[in-house]
């Protein structure tokens, strides 16, 4: 067996994968990689490394400005002239990666293409991986931000009936990270690619317990890997907020390392917890009230603040079978019903109908849950004193930045962070701390202390 977290970036790329004990085989789609200033020349050489000719083009307005004029005159140049889909917002002030932007590609489509370029940061990469799959034509992706860890994973975060959705598909076969183009990306996305990964902590911690509480699949060698991108990416975080593009770099080599890890998982799992579903739920209610959301990874950002003071009552935290019990018990699934309403709105039937298939709410479950727990608590505090950081280390670390860290630095009500943490356990089935503390009947205490 060999310790794949310990290899370069291009070894983890190999085509025969790795086999692991944990019983999955772990391998990557992508055939290609190029991480390095200008980049962008490459975009030829990616082109004729996923056997491509003609590439379909995605961007938007701003990307087209940022990178997309350039790679099409590289490409023209180069006789790989592509065609170009420029996706534009509807009814929302931004393009989103729903219903409507994938049925703008399909509609746009030129049959003589034979790959599919995405060129942007996370919107466009996740419609470039959906357009991939459903056409089965391979994927370049030129990243203009280091905004988000999406580059290399097998998924996409796509808004699916308004539901912030996680739909599998498959790595692109090509990542282009040009460091001189995501060095100029507004200050917003530099922040955005840290607060992403700050995020790793609690992703990996939870996905610990989640695999003691309820014996989801884990894999402690992508554990690992995902701990390899986290320790990249601190050690640079103070060189991106200067906009130095060797720190950039190394961002963007830590947010491709998180990808490949979620690959191998072949679940996102390894990369989000509790402080991306807070994200999760802003970005529903913002669908839902047709107002602006802030990126993902800022909002995870703020969102991992959170989690970490949550985690800092966890830890001091007696858990009480009583309690927990009673709280199961007083459990009123039409009061439940009528949250779910007040706070998603015209989503809440889409809702409603995951916990039908999860019945995480049913006492059955809960009660062996609560065993599992209570037998696991002094495990659970050795997980969370191994995984998490100091807090006021890791504040420190964003804080130098400049990046936000409150709801309040982001617009966000009060009433909105409470609702997201409340109903963070309801939009998917997926244990994550919030999760843990309903089933010990914490939750609405902790809710009390946001
Ligand atoms: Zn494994
Ligand atoms: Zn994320």
């Amino acid at each position: 067996m060999e310790n794949f977290e310990l290899l370069p970036l291009n070894d983890l790329m190999r085509p025969e994968g790795f086999a692991c004990e944990c019983g999955r085989h772990h391998s990557v789609d992508c055939k290609y990689l190029s991480i390095r200033r200008g980049a962008i020349n490459d975009l030829p050489e990616a082109v004729k490394n996923v056997g491509g000719t003609k590439p379909l083009m995605l961007c938007d307005k701003n990307t087209w400005q940022a990178a997309g004029q350039r790679a099409f005159e590289i490409l023209s140049a180069n006789g790989l002239a592509p065609t170009v889909i420029t996706l534009r917002e509807h009814g929302f002030p931004k393009v989103e990666p729903d219903e409507y932007s994938l049925g703008t590609i399909a509609m746009g489509f030129d049959p003589s293409c034979d790959c599919v370029l995405a060129v942007g940061g996370g919107v466009m990469n996740d419609l470039g991986k959906m357009f991939s799959l459903v056409s089965h034509l391979p994927q370049i992706i030129l990243g203009t931000a280091p905004s988000m860890d999406g580059f290399a994973s097998n998924s996409s975060s796509m808004v699916v009936n308004n539901v912030k959705s996680t739909l599998y598909n498959a790595c692109p076969a090509a990542i282009v990270l040009d460091t001189d183009i995501m060095a100029a990306a507004p200050m917003r996305m530099l922040w955005a690619g840290l607060g992403d990964m700050v995020a790793k902590y609690i992703s990996v911690c939870e996905w610990r317990i989640a695999h003691l509480v309820t014996g989801e699949y884990y894999c402690p060698r992508v554990a690992s890997l995902m701990r390899s991108a986290l320790k990249k990416i601190m050690a640079s975080s103070e060189g991106l907020a200067r906009r130095d593009p060797d720190s950039v770099g190394a961002v963007a080599e830590g947010l491709v390392l998180s990808g490949f890890a979620m690959s191998f998982a072949q679940i996102s799992r390894p990369a989000s917890g509790l402080e991306h579903y807070f994200s999760h739920i802003w970005d529903m209610l913002s669908l839902e009230r047709g107002t602006e959301a802030d990126l993902h990874g800022i909002q995870v950002g703020v969102g991992t603040v959170l989690t970490m003071d949550i985690y800092e009552g966890v830890k001091a935290l007696k858990p009480s079978r009583e309690k927990a019990l009673k709280h199961m018990a007083a459990f009123d699934s039409a009061a439940w019903e009528s949250e779910i309403r007040r706070v998603f709105g015209k989503t809440a039937p889409q809702v409603l109908e995951i916990e039908k298939k999860a019945g995480k709410n049913d006492p059955q479950k809960h009660a062996k849950r609560l065993e599992r727990i209570l037998d696991g608590w002094d495990e659970i505090q050795r997980i969370i004193a191994e995984e998490l950081p100091d807090r006021d280390w890791l504040l420190g670390k964003m804080r130098e930045t400049g990046m936000p860290m409150t709801p309040t630095d982001i617009g966000i009500s009060h009433e909105d962070t409470v609702d997201a943490f409340l109903r963070s356990r309801d939009i998917r089935d997926k244990y994550m701390s919030s999760s843990l503390l309903w089933d010990l009947g914490e939750i609405e205490d902790f809710a009390k202390r946001l």
